[in-house]
C-alpha cells in the first residue's frame, strides 16, 4: 500500500519524552483531512517499528483503521481502549501473529528496522524471536523450567555447546526476575510455579532469544496485585534493554510502566503521548471520556 504523504511530514517527539505541545493546532486538522485520525505525537525520531497507514480486517470487518504510530528504542507505549476497540488486533501485527487466523488481513506496512515484516521474503519464526510476545495467561510449554527458557535458543541454534546454554538459561531467568526462586528447581515442571512466577517463566522464555521488542497481552490480567507488582517492577527493568508494547485495560497500569500511551476506539488509533499527558491533559476528547470514566 502507498504511503499516504501526511505520514512522512508529520512532526516526531524529539527524544521520547519531548514536548508534546510541538505538535501544532494546524498540523492536527492536516491529519484529520488526510484521513488519520490520531492526534498527538505517534512518531519518534528514531523508531525501532514503523508501523504506516495499517489496516486489519477479519473478512469483511474491519478492526484496524489506517493506524500510523511508531515504536521507540528503550520505552514502553501502553496500549488502552475500550473492549473490542481493536487493540490486541494491532498488537499481533507487530510480530505476525495474526497470520495465524485465516480470516484475518492486514494492509499497509510495519518495518522492524526499516524492514516490512510482511515482506513475503521473512521469515516468521525468526521475526517471533526478534519480537517476542507474552500472552494474558501464562503458557509455560509442559516441560522443565530449564527447557522451557532453553526451547528458543535450541530451535534458533544461539548456541554451541551445553555451557553457552546453561549460561543463556541462567542470564535469562535472572533478568526475568526469576532465578533465585527457582536455580535449584531447573528440571522440576514451569506448569508447577504460581502464576506470576509462570508469567516470569515466559518472560524468560522470551528473553532467551535476544529479541529487540517484547510485546504484552494484559500479561497481568491473570495475577493476584503483589505478582502484579512484580510484573511491573519487571516491565521497568527491562526497558533499559528492549522495546515494550503493553496492552492493558488497567488504566493505572499504564500510568505505572509506559512512557507513551496509545488511545484506541472502534478501530481507530485517536491519540498518542507522553503517559503523563494522556492521563492528565489529553488532546481528544474521546480520551478525557475514557480517561475519566465517562466511557468505556
Ligand atoms: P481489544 O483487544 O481492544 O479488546 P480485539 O483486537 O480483540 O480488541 O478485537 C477488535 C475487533 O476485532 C472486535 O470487534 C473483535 O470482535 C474482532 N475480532 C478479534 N479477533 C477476531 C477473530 N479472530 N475473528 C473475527 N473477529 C475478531
Amino acid at each position: 500500500m502507498e504511503l499516504a504523504a501526511h505520514n512522512l511530514t508529520q512532526p516526531v517527539i524529539p527524544g521520547l519524552l519531548g514536548n508534546n505541545d510541538i505538535v501544532r493546532e494546524s498540523e492536527l486538522i492536516e491529519r484529520h483531512e488526510a484521513g488519520s485520525k490520531t492526534v498527538g505525537t505517534p512518531f519518534v525520531t528514531n523508531p525501532r517499528m514503523t508501523c504506516r497507514n495499517v489496516e486489519v480486517y477479519y473478512g469483511e470487518k474491519c478492526a484496524i483503521n489506517n493506524v500510523s504510530i511508531d515504536v521507540s528504542h528503550n520505552e514502553v507505549l501502553a496500549m488502552i481502549g475500550p473492549s473490542g476497540c481493536g487493540k490486541s488486533t494491532f498488537l499481533r501485527c507487530l510480530n505476525r501473529m495474526n497470520d495465524t487466523v485465516p480470516s484475518c488481513r492486514v494492509v499497509g506496512e510495519i518495518c522492524l528496522d526499516g524492514v516490512n515484516i510482511y515482506h513475503p521474503s521473512v521469515d516468521v519464526v525468526p521475526l517471533r524471536a526478534r519480537v517476542g510476545m507474552v500472552f494474558q495467561k501464562p503458557n509455560p510449554f509442559p516441560k522443565s523450567i530449564y527447557d522451557n527458557v532453553a526451547y528458543g535458543p535450541r530451535i534458533h541454534g544461539l548456541t554451541s555447546n551445553k555451557a553457552e546454554l546453561d549460561e543463556i538459561v541462567e542470564g535469562s531467568l535472572m533478568k526475568a526476575g526469576l532465578w533465585g526462586e527457582v536455580k535449584d528447581r531447573l528440571r522440576e515442571p514451569g506448569t508447577g510455579l504460581s502464576g506470576g512466577q509462570q508469567q516470569r517463566l515466559c518472560i524468560a522464555r522470551a528473553i532467551a532469544v535476544s529479541p529487540e521488542v517484547i510485546l504484552m497481552d494484559e500479561p497481568c490480567s491473570a495475577l493476584d496485585p503483589i505478582a502484579t507488582a512484580r510484573i511491573e517492577e519487571l516491565i521497568a527493568e527491562l526497558r533499559t534493554q528492549y522495546s515494550i508494547v503493553i496492552v492493558t485495560h488497567a488504566m493505572q497500569q499504564a500510568s505505572r510502566v509506559s512512557q507513551r500511551t496509545a488511545y484506541f476506539h472502534l478501530g481507530d488509533l485517536i491519540e498518542v503521548g507522553p503517559t503523563e499527558k494522556i492521563f492528565t491533559n489529553p488532546k481528544h476528547r474521546l480520551t478525557e471520556d475514557y480517561i475519566t470514566g465517562r466511557f468505556g
